[in-house]
């Protein structure tokens, strides 16, 4: 066995977690920059929780509030600039994916003088600055992952950066900031998580140590699959999603993702599919794709998911994800020849060819 592991965030997981510990956020300086999005910081509570906090302790503090969905290199290129001029000492990040990932690329471009493009190069010779992270989407796990997924016009694709610099240094994961979510939010969130800990098992880059992590995060999320199907969303679900999407979060941190992530990219930045529907449209395909190859590792998957087959799997996601797209045969070929150039094909077990990209696609979108 040879493998390292390194997780970069001390995780707070808990009711009222924030508060009980306010000598973390006491300790991370005396200016904050809260970063969070139009309408989840204040949607959740968490904004409201954090000020009064930051209040308490009399900390000053900044809200950038206009982070994006799928965020661009603009947005964070003003919110580095926003934290330059405010002279923050750290940030605290209140969202989804979105505002988390794009509190770390704002941690760098605070007090690094680079153009943001240069982000991807994962090289800062000024130490980030350090990022708290409360999430109110149980999906992609950022809190805990050194990620930040950025969209990119000038490649017409959303590209990643990241490295031990950018993990937050905390993370604090209340449930009840994940109530406020509607069924469509908690069902895509949800099944990002999942597609996290179904495509770290099962990439070149899993270690025995992830791979317990991602099969505990495959059976949490089983708990709650048939709940989810009903719409029936109770507290301790909540508090399960969240528990599967940081444990899944820890494992992509060592493992990285794998293809239905780089065939969902092309998904989002043309045709606007959210993350985890994205992900979510494609992954039975996947599992079939790969069934031969990894058969032994995909029939784990299912026992943790309680599900007997990958039929059963198939009908299960297909209620929960429902396909509304319909791409011409164009798009196919643009986004397979795109997909085909990810980074994520390399890690695949199964050799992947440009005509199975395209057949993943056709099976997942022509239902
Ligand atoms: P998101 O883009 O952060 O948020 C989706 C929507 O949900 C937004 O409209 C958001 O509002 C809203 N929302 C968030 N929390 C809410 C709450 N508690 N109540 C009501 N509404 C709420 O979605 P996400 O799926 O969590 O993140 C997706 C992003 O993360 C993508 O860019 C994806 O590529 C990236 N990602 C990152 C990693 C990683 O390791 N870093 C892994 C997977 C995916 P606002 O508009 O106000 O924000
Ligand atoms: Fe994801």
């Amino acid at each position: 066995m040879q493998f390292k592991f390194r997780l970069g965030t001390k995780a707070y997981f808990g009711a009222d977690c924030l508060k009980n510990n306010k000598e973390e956020i006491a300790a991370a300086g005396a200016r904050c920059m809260i970063v969070t999005g139009r309408s989840s910081g204040k949607a959740s509570g968490a904004l409201d929780d954090v000020v009064s906090v930051l209040d308490e302790l009399s900390i000053d503090y900044y809200i950038f509030d206009r982070v994006e969905n799928n965020p661009s290199l603009d947005n964070v290129k003003e919110g580095g600039r926003a934290a330059r001029e405010f002279s923050a000492d750290f940030i605290i990040g209140i969202g989804g994916g979105s505002p988390l990932d794009a509190s770390k690329a704002i941690a760098v471009l605070a007090v690094n003088d680079m153009n943001p493009v240069e982000l991807f190069k994962n090289s800062f010779p000024v130490e980030p600055l350090p990022i708290l992270a409360i999430p109110t989407t149980a999906g992609t796990g950022s809190e805990v992952t050194p990620y930040s997924i950025l969209t990119r016009p000038d490649v017409e694709t959303k590209m990643s950066f990241g490295n031990d610099q950018t993990f937050p240094k905390i993370a604090f994961l209340d449930a009840k900031y994940t109530t406020s979510m509607n069924r469509d939010i908690t069902v895509n969130t949800a099944v990002d998580a999942l597609s996290h800990a179904v495509e770290g098992y099962l990439t070149k880059r899993s270690t025995p140590l992830s791979d317990t992590m991602a099969l505990e995060a495959i059976s949490v999320f089983g708990s709650c699959i048939r709940n989810l199907v009903d719409n029936d969303f109770y507290m301790d679900m909540r508090e399960k999603l969240l528990y599967a999407s940081m444990l899944a979060g820890m494992v992509i941190s060592q493992t990285g993702t794998s293809i239905v992530h780089g065939m969902g990219y092309p998904l989002t930045y043309f045709k606007d599919v959210p993350h985890g529907k994205a992900n979510g449209l494609l992954m039975t395909e996947y599992l079939r794709f790969n069934y031969d190859n990894q058969t032994e590792k995909i029939n784990n998957i299912l026992n943790a998911l309680k599900i007997r087959d990958m039929d059963e799997f198939e009908k299960i996601m297909d209620k929960l994800i429902v396909n509304d797209l319909i791409l011409s045969e164009d798009e196919y070929v643009k986004f397979s020849r795109q997909s085909e150039k990810h980074k994520s094909v390399n890690y695949n077990i199964k050799p992947v060819t440009y005509d199975d990209i395209l057949n993943i696609y056709k099976k997942s979108l022509s239902k």
